[in-house]
């Protein structure tokens, strides 16, 4: 199926090389990689597939800039960051088909993302000139304290399909507030919009060699040798748990500072007094959103029994109104998801819930046709053992079970290796704190289904992973300590 002629142009205005030292290049050996539109699985474009030597150039290069780059005035970096904020917001249409054709979501879906992206870029770029440090006396009055805050240095970054833009600028935003160099890695599935945002900062004036890009198929054969390598100071992850365990086992060998945003199985706990509408809509927003394509996506439904029937039911019927299609067409809710295994995992993940007797309220069959499409799912009764409970769905399939009371409720939010956010449901002012401080997560939305905001500090406890992004705790992330202690 030929693509349209607007859909093209937005492909075509993409440098597909690689971006080393501020020169787009091909990989070393001429190689290159099919991009697949997950809707159709057709391949939208060739890019460059790096290899080690051009991962280990693109270190050179950061590693080269390092230096001068740390030494920039705030002001420099503050207004680069601007600047791409602003050239993001005017892309946004065009990024968002982009997009969409790479990683299948809705346009208007995309859009939101852009929009979120830039906005990592609007807060740091503040924050890029509010880097301070701190000074005080002994308190045998004998010297001084001064401390200082400097670049991490060279940052290694490593991002997944889901969020193709808005995972990068909420790396790459501290990090050139920061004043730190950067190897970015993005997903082999969606490495279109960060080739895009390579070139809207290089429009924006960030000298050649800050920030580089290396699009491989081969992500632990080119990653490894720099992760091995002395002059890297920073590996900054995002994906699954499994891949980040990896990761901080072999960051271990330089003691390289790491930040991990991993995998997690958000909790969505309803309570009696809630307010049912509010609960739905979050609901829909927690799990629908991203075709539920998200670490922060509410992975079950615990629902207090009062409540649960009209809960389950006014949410089958939300979702099994949703339109499901190529995220390009109109009112299209759901698009497919990324590729065949994941697909198949979440069939699977149904498939074993109804097994051991779950009720199925809408959706749990996989559509004729082409395209990685599932239907919006509800299923109700899910038993205790189910996987679907446990596992990260990463899919449109929301379970739904009981609690008992708000001990109970807590006890089975925190069942889980996860720990990065919960959802809570409730008008008691004093139960929503209690249940709050008992969560063991990095996040929680109380009464409201979306907790990212660029101002906010976003990440896990637990296998969920180690550090926040956004926030002013999202730059300290590249930032060193430096203590002199000082005699006068
Ligand atoms: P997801 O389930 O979201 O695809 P992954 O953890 O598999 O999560 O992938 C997230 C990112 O990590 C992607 O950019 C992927 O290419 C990269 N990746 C996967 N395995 C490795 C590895 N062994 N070493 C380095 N990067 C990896």
């Amino acid at each position: 199926m030929a693509i349209a002629t607007e859909e093209q142009m937005v492909v075509d205005k993409v440098a597909k090389k690689l971006y080393i030292g501020g020169e787009w290049r091909d990989a070393s050996g001429g190689a290159t990689l099919e991009v697949i539109d997950p809707a159709t699985e057709e391949p939208l474009c060739e890019i460059a597939d790096g290899t080690p030597e051009d991962a280990m150039a693109a270190l050179d290069a950061a590693v080269e800039t390092q230096r001068e780059w740390g030494a920039t005035p705030p002001n420099d970096r503050a207004g680069i960051l601007w600047k791409a904020f602003e050239a993001l917001m005017e892309r946004a249409d065009e990024l968002a088909l982009l997009m969409t054709l790479e990683m299948g979501k809705p346009v208007a879906e995309s859009k939101a993302e852009i929009v979120y992206a830039a906005d990592f870029f609007r807060w740091f770029s503040g924050e890029a000139l509010r880097i301070d440090g701190n000074y005080k006396q002994f308190a045998n009055g004998t010297s001084r304290v001064l401390v200082m805050k400097q670049p991490v240095g060279p940052s290694l970054m490593i991002t997944p399909w889901n969020f193709p833009m808005a995972m990068g600028t909420r790396k790459v935003g501290p990090a050139i507030a920061a004043g730190c160099t950067i190897v970015m890695k993005p997903a082999q599935q969606t490495p279109l919009s960060m080739l895009a945002l390579g070139q809207i900062l290089e429009d924006a004036g960030l000298p050649g060699g800050v920030f580089n890009i290396l699009t491989t198929s081969s992500s632990s054969k080119t990653t490894g040798p720099l992760i091995q390598d002395p002059r890297l100071r920073k590996l900054s992850f995002t994906g699954s748990t499994e891949v980040g365990r990896k990761l901080i086992e072999a960051s271990a060998q330089n003691v390289l500072r790491t930040s991990m945003e991993l995998g997690g199985n958000a909790p969505f706990l309803i309570f009696e007094d809630a307010d049912l509408d509010a609960a739905v809509e979050g609901a829909l927003l927690a799990k629908m959103r991203n075709i539920g394509e998200a670490c922060t996506a509410a992975n079950r439904f615990h629902v207090s029994e009062p409540v649960r029937e009209e809960f389950q039911r006014r949410l089958g019927e939300r979702m099994g109104a949703l339109k499901v299609g190529r995220g390009t067409e109109e009112d299209v809710k759901v698009g497919p998801l990324i590729d065949q295994p994941s697909r198949e995992k979440v069939a699977e993940l149904v498939q074993d819930a109804l097994d051991k007797g779950a009720a199925r309220v809408v959706g749990g069959e996989i559509p004729d046709g082409r395209g990685y499409f599932y239907p919006p799912t509800v299923l109700g009764g899910v038993p205790d053992d189910a996987r679907v409970l446990h596992e990260e769905i990463f899919g449109p399939v929301a379970p739904v079970t009981t609690f008992e009371s708000e001990e109970d409720a807590i006890a089975r939010a925190n069942d889980t290796e996860y720990g990065l956010v919960a959802y809570v449901f409730t008008r008691d002012i004093k139960r929503a704190i209690r249940v709050c401080e008992g969560l063991e997560t990095g996040m929680v939305g109380l009464n409201q289904g979306m907790v990212s905001n660029a101002g906010a500090p976003f990440g896990g406890v637990k296998q969920s992973g180690i550090g926040r992004e956004g926030g002013k705790e999202g730059l300290e992330e590249f930032l060193e300590t430096k203590y002199v202690a000082v005699n006068l």
